[in-house]
């Protein structure tokens, strides 16, 4: 085939086949459950929005909005952006609709696509979905706790092992400016050990180097002057009351003070989940988020704190998948085998009563071969076949057979419902 006629999806982009399904959509229903018992209610947003509602909230020099936005312009003259994060779309509906004049909080739960121009690898898309908690109007310390506490159940709720929360303070427009020109000069005398990447930080985001990955600058980043030692009264007691918080549900996190994260808008309380596991290992961040208490006001709502996280469900499916490889995920405890004209219209009756008494079937009603449908019935790991040939559907019976010890009984067909049921221990 010639390449041009080779049609695939976008680079960074990805079908969700029927058999990945699944995973996302347990992903989901666990956050809407967790959502509901919270108080947090769901909301949507447009995939587009104004670009300038990205670069004014997340901020022009990170590199969310200088590297990997998605923007176009449309034939009426604006210019949009694909959303590469949910905070600063839902904070933009929270002030549209007036939501400040409602009783606060006001906690809202969203999950969907997200669009970043990426270098594509393990765990990082172009196109990948997100499941999103905000809080709005509360600026005490509980709320920053209780969104790390969602997170966290929502993960053991999936089943997730040995989870690790980082958490950090990267205080507020008090206290951090002063660290800044303190980092910054710190930074300067040190310049040409930096990569080049951090020399450009240095000018444009200094905090941004305390994240950065390279050898070359980890030696400058471990003698680095720390927020955490420079924070206001006001941020040092908010963020020692998270921790006391988190104490109090016995959450086990970590404080890592190099976690600066990479957005403008943060305020305060930082936090990002891990599974320290083979599987989780190499996919970095399963969770982020933390406090944005400036966000509204930039976004020219009234000054409003806030905080939220959320959750990569790309990185969760694939921790999930590799958990399930031994499963079989068609599993079916029974299978409808038939044979014959009469026994294919009797299985679809039969099959109905199944459905009505919420015992899920399989069947190949399309397949005459016993030997065919009965190696299907393996196939899906079916503990019963009900096996129906001519002669049992002109006698209106079925015959069940224990697929794994090849015993068979005969049963009334409008017993086999029951029967089935007793045997399931349903
Ligand atoms: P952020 O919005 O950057 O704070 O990211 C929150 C979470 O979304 C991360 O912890 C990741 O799990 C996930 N995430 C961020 N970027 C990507 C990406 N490009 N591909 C897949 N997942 C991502």
């Amino acid at each position: 085939m010639d390449k041009k006629s080779k049609l695939q999806a976008p680079s960074g982009m990805h079908d969700i086949l029927p058999e990945d399904e699944q995973f996302y959509q347990k992903i989901y229903d666990t956050a809407s459950k967790m959502a509901d018992f919270y108080g947090f209610q769901k909301i949507d947003t447009p995939i587009v929005e104004d670009a300038e509602l990205f670069s004014r909230g997340v901020g022009l020099t990170t590199d969310l909005i200088e590297k990997q936005m998605y923007t176009f312009k449309t034939r009426g003259g604006d210019y949009l952006a694909l959303r590469p994060e949910f905070t600063a779309a839902v904070s933009r509906a929270y002030i549209e609709h007036g939501m400040f004049n409602m009783p606060q909080p006001v906690k809202l739960f969203t999950y969907g696509p997200l669009f970043r121009y990426e270098r594509p690898q393990l765990g990082r898309f172009r196109q990948f979905h997100q499941i999103d908690f905000e809080a709005f109007g509360e600026g005490s310390s509980v709320i920053d706790a209780q969104i790390i506490q969602i997170f966290y159940n929502i993960l053991k709720e999936l089943k997730f092992k040995n989870i690790v929360i980082e958490i950090n303070s990267i205080g507020d427009n008090q206290c951090r400016p002063y660290y800044k020109k303190l980092l910054t000069n710190y930074l300067k005398a040190r310049e040409n050990s930096l990569c080049s990447d951090c020399r450009r930080r240095i000018r444009e985001n200094p905090l941004r180097v305390l994240d950065c990955k390279e050898e070359k600058c980890q030696p400058v980043k471990a003698q680095a002057p720390q927020l955490i030692d420079h924070l206001c009264e006001g941020c040092k007691t908010h963020f020692k009351q998270v921790l006391e918080f988190l104490d109090e549900i016995e959450l086990p996190y970590r404080l890592n003070p190099y976690l600066v994260r990479g957005l403008d808008y943060y305020t305060k309380t930082v936090f990002e989940f891990f599974e320290d596991t083979d599987a989780g290992k190499n996919l970095g961040a399963l969770v982020g988020g933390g406090r944005f208490d400036a966000l509204i006001k930039i976004l020219s709502g009234k000054d409003t704190p806030a905080a939220g996280g959320a959750a990569g469900v790309e990185r969760l499916v694939q921790i999930l998948k590799e958990r399930s490889k031994d499963i079989n995920p068609a599993q079916k405890n029974i299978f409808l085998a038939q044979l014959g004209e009469l026994a294919k219209r009797k299985s679809l009756k039969l099959s109905e009563d199944f459905r009505k008494a919420n015992i899920p079937i399989a069947e190949s009603l399309g397949k005459d071969s016993l030997k065919t449908q009965l190696r299907a019935a393996d196939k899906v790991g079916a503990i019963y076949a009900l096996i129906l040939g001519q002669k049992e559907a002109l006698e209106e019976s079925v015959i069940v057979r224990d697929m794994r010890t090849g015993r068979q009984d005969t049963i009334k067909m409008d017993k086999v419902v029951s029967e089935i049921k007793k045997r399931l221990g349903k």
